[in-house]
């Protein structure tokens, strides 16, 4: 469930019409709504019922400031993949002991400062970053917090570039290496070896894919504690799908966290470790909506091109990941209101630069403003700043109350950050 909905026929997010939004902000614009966020984790919470779990927000599916408020105040924590989300995170209220570190190619430098923020939990993905971080740690008097994380051999999601838990994926330890580098970590010096961490792809909406990584996990701790070896933790990612095509709004294919939760339950029942978790999409996905203007209609003889002010900069999910999103007029069309076909594109120079072919919509015009639905996760933390264009403006709702948590960039900032060599 998600708070955007037509009132008095003009789109609101809360209380807040859009047009005001799109007056004060201009567009285009994310807007995220923080009743949306505060419900989505926690049902999450709730619905796994394990009362010592440990939720890890992935800040990369957005880490948006005032995102990032709004659920440091509920008690999350952060799964991170760069110094840069650390430090966000931080400065967002999220203390480090609930801070996690994942990724396949932390440098030096940022195994060093995560050790010294003094993180809950480092992933770690292969020998080489093992050794690395041991000496790090060491070198700085500490034991970091480990867990390996295992690549099961089991990819799932909804698109192959999400995929990440396959023989064939960069991401994590053999699942045949993962006994002998394990104990291998329990005698280095700067490393204290908690437990096992999987990740295995993203906008995953059937479970029996994360059930069979879960239950390969859950024998590799059997294994080790029959050597003597100590597990006190697992951490079991995120990767829960949302419904991007479903109208009306639609709770999560139903039933589906909750079957989540009960299948974890299940598959971890008698284990006895500490359980992490880092949900991404499933807490931000609905929660934001992209709004945008429309600024000319191209009617040829065999197309109707709705061009619009978002480009594929500002939200590359459909270039990249073919995906869909639904489009909502800010204005409520009439029930029956006459649809036609838009491929609906941005200014970019690239024909990739398409939101969607053969969208039926009622009748727009240049000024009409849009909404891209389910643009919450994965929109703003992709933006760049391509074709020169500024980084896309975000704004968080809270009931009546609208901010700009990231003002729409300046012609001075964008153009700032490079610098003339002194040969010129
Ligand atoms: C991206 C990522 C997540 C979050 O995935 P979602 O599909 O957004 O839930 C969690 N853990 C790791 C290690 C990731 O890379």
């Amino acid at each position: 469930m998600h708070h955007f909905a037509y009132r008095d026929g003009i789109l609101h997010a809360e209380d807040v019409p859009l047009p005001a939004i799109a007056a004060a902000i201009g567009t285009p614009t994310y807007v995220y709504s923080s009743a949306t966020l505060e419900r989505h984790y926690r049902v999450f919470r709730d619905a796994l019922a394990i009362p010592d779990a440990r939720i890890f927000y992935a800040v990369k599916a957005n880490g948006n400031l005032g995102v990032l408020m709004t659920l440091a105040r509920l008690g999350a924590g952060a799964d991170t993949v760069s110094e840069g989300e650390i430090r966000k995170a931080i400065a967002a209220g999220i203390p480090p002991e609930r801070i996690v570190f994942s990724g396949v190619g932390k440098t030096a430098e940022e195994l060093a400062y995560a050790v010294g923020a003094g993180i809950h939990q480092i992933n770690v993905e292969s020998e080489g970053e093992l050794e690395a971080l041991s000496a790090i740690a060491a070198g700085l008097g500490r034991r970091q917090a480990v867990v390996l994380r295992v690549n099961p051999e089991i990819g799932a999601g909804g698109h192959a570039k999400i995929t990440t838990g396959g023989a064939a994926n960069k991401f994590g330890i053999s699942f045949a290496e993962a006994e002998r580098l394990y104990a291998h970590a329990a005698n280095m010096p700067g490393i204290a070896i908690e437990g096992l961490a999987v990740h295995i792809g993203s906008q995953i909406d059937e479970l029996s894919a994360l059930e069979a990584a879960f239950r390969r996990l859950a024998e590799i701790v059997r294994g080790l504690r029959a050597q003597g070896l100590a597990v006190t933790r697992l951490d079991l990612g995120g990767g829960l799908g949302i419904p991007y095509a479903m109208s009306p709004p639609y709770e999560h294919g139903p039933g589906l966290i909750e079957a989540y939760g009960a299948m974890v339950r299940d598959v971890t029942a008698g284990l006895d470790v500490e359980l992490g978790f880092e949900p991404g999409r499933i807490i931000a996905g609905n929660a934001g909506i992209l709004l945008a203007r429309v600024l000319y209609v191209n009617a040829r003889a065999d197309r109707r091109f709705l061009v619009i002010d978002a480009a594929m900069n500002d939200l590359v999910r459909p270039a990249m990941y073919d995906a869909y999103h639904e489009i909502w007029p800010v204005s409520e069309p009439e029930p029956d209101a006459v649809r036609l076909a838009y491929d609906i594109v941005g200014p970019i120079c690239e024909s990739s630069d398409t939101f969607a072919t053969g969208r039926e919509l009622p009748a727009l015009a240049p000024g009409d403003l849009i909404a891209f639905k389910t643009a919450g996760a994965y929109g703003a933390s992709m933006s760049s700043t391509y074709n020169q264009r500024r980084l896309v403006a975000e704004v968080l709702v809270k009931e009546r109350q609208f901010a700009a948590t990231r003002p729409r960039q300046t012609y001075e900032e964008l153009l700032g950050t490079d610098r003339a060599p002194d040969w010129f």
